[in-house]
């Protein structure tokens, strides 16, 4: 049985591994030229990822390449003295196994987990899909395909050929991300430092293995802006003026964006979709549930979504209907959760008041300050909040065939 997966980043090889584990020929198409190293910044994996990636056998690989970030400097706008934050406990309350990981680093080492096993086609794009599984491309000759899936993101392809325009599919959730690679000047070890005024917070940091260092902004607006996302000058426009005299280190920051370092921008959008497959095409990830990057635990949902739709195809011996009926039901609960935890994440991270940036900074203080077991026990009365994602639990699929 074969079967095309569109877009290379996470969701997209994590279920190429588990395919060809469970004997389907796989074949991932990515617009990409190669794998994207673009320096998306630091994703987060909480137990469930994490136990799946152990099942992949390279948990070791992704926590030799944990970003190592401990402690945190906070600066509040208008404030002289910073707080510091214990951020080694705040992860401990959140969640028993976590690992903080550059997006990258962890594309890269799922890719490596599969590649003798799937074909890869970089630099390729599907421009038709027909019922019958038909699949035309940019370059590559037309091919036929008993399933198609989409794990090409929140801007999906595939989702746009089946279901059509992402507008009225997607909700802007109120706030803005962008990533910017910077030198690192202030020899960031395991340390971040972040800037935050009512609306908008910045935080630089780096990883022992990187050269450089991530700057994250993230800032509310009320209403979308207007821009195109391939349209970079324009969204480095938006971000200079979001943060213009914030702090004079964040207008140093903010000079580099000219440099030639990689740069990232989106908008803080939930997609919400209450099915994700159609006919012989389904949509995992970013693609078909994204909660809004950066505060959703979206990496995570990812992971967990690619296994579980491995999984479900080989338990239905390939019945794309069955197994498409049990995906979505398997998953339609979390993400459900995941959008709700990702709305209050998005409101507490960006507070958009005096206050807001007061509770935030002074309850980093108070999880600082508290043993971490009293930090743990208080985190784990609230599964719904910031213990959501270890509450899910990862099925058992039996594996066909060996990798
Ligand atoms: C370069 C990059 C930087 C990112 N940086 C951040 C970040 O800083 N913070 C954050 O929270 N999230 C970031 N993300 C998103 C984050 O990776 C996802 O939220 C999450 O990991 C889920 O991954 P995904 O594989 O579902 O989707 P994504 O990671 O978005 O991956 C989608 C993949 O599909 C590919 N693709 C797109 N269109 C096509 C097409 N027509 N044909 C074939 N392939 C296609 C893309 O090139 C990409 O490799 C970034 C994603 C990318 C691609």
């Amino acid at each position: 049985m074969r079967i095309l997966v569109s877009g290379a980043s996470i969701a997209g090889p994590v279920l190429a591994y588990w395919l060809a584990r469970h004997g389907f020929d796989v074949t991932v198409v990515e617009r990409a030229p190669a794998l994207r190293r673009t320096g998306g910044h630091a994703v987060d994996l909480f137990r469930p990822a994490m136990d799946i990636t152990e099942r992949m056998g390279v948990l070791p690989q992704v926590e030799a390449r944990a970003t190592g970030t401990t402690r945190m400097t906070l600066h509040r706008e208008g404030s002289r003295k910073p707080i510091h934050v214990d951020l080694a406990k705040l992860f401990q309350a959140t969640s028993d196994r976590h690992v903080e990981v550059m997006r990258d680093d962890l594309s890269e080492i799922y890719y490596d987990a599969g590649r003798d096993d799937v074909e890869y086609l970089f630099g390729e794009s599907i421009t038709a899909l027909s019922p019958d599984g038909e699949v035309t491309f940019e370059h590559a000759p037309a091919r036929r395909f008993d399933i198609v899936v989409g794990a090409d993101g929140l801007h999906s392809n595939v989702r746009r050929l089946v279901f059509g325009d992402e507008a009225g599919m997607t909700t802007f959730i109120g706030a803005y991300l962008a990533v910017l690679s910077l030198p690192d000047t202030l020899g960031l070890d395991s340390e971040a430092v972040t800037h935050l005024g009512p609306g908008r917070t910045v935080s630089l940091y780096s990883a022992r293995h990187l050269p450089d260092a991530r700057a994250v902004f993230l800032f509310r607006r009320d209403e979308p802006l207007d821009y195109h996302h391939r349209d970079v000058p324009r969204q480095q426009q938006l971000l200079r003026a979001a943060f213009a005299g914030l702090h004079p280190q964040v207008d140093g920051w903010l000079a580099k964006l000219d440099g030639p370092g990689p740069f990232y921008f989106d908008s803080i959008t939930q997609l919400r979709l209450d099915t994700w497959s159609r006919g012989r095409v389904t949509l995992v990830g970013d693609a078909g549930y994204c909660p809004g990057p950066a505060v959703g635990g979206s990496t995570s949902l990812a992971v967990l979504g690619a296994y579980v739709l491995a999984g479900e195809l080989a338990a239905a011996n390939g019945d794309h209907e069955r197994a498409f009926a049990a995906y979505e039901r398997e998953m339609g609960e979390l993400v459900r959760r995941s959008r709700a935890f990702a709305v209050g994440a998005a409101r507490s991270l960006i507070p958009s008041s005096r206050a807001g940036v007061w509770a935030l900074a002074h309850g980093g203080r108070l999880i600082s300050a508290l043993p971490a077991g009293a930090t743990r026990a208080i985190a784990k009365l609230n599964t719904a909040g910031v213990r959501m994602h270890d509450s899910m639990r990862v099925k058992d699929y039996a594996v066909t065939a060996t990798a």
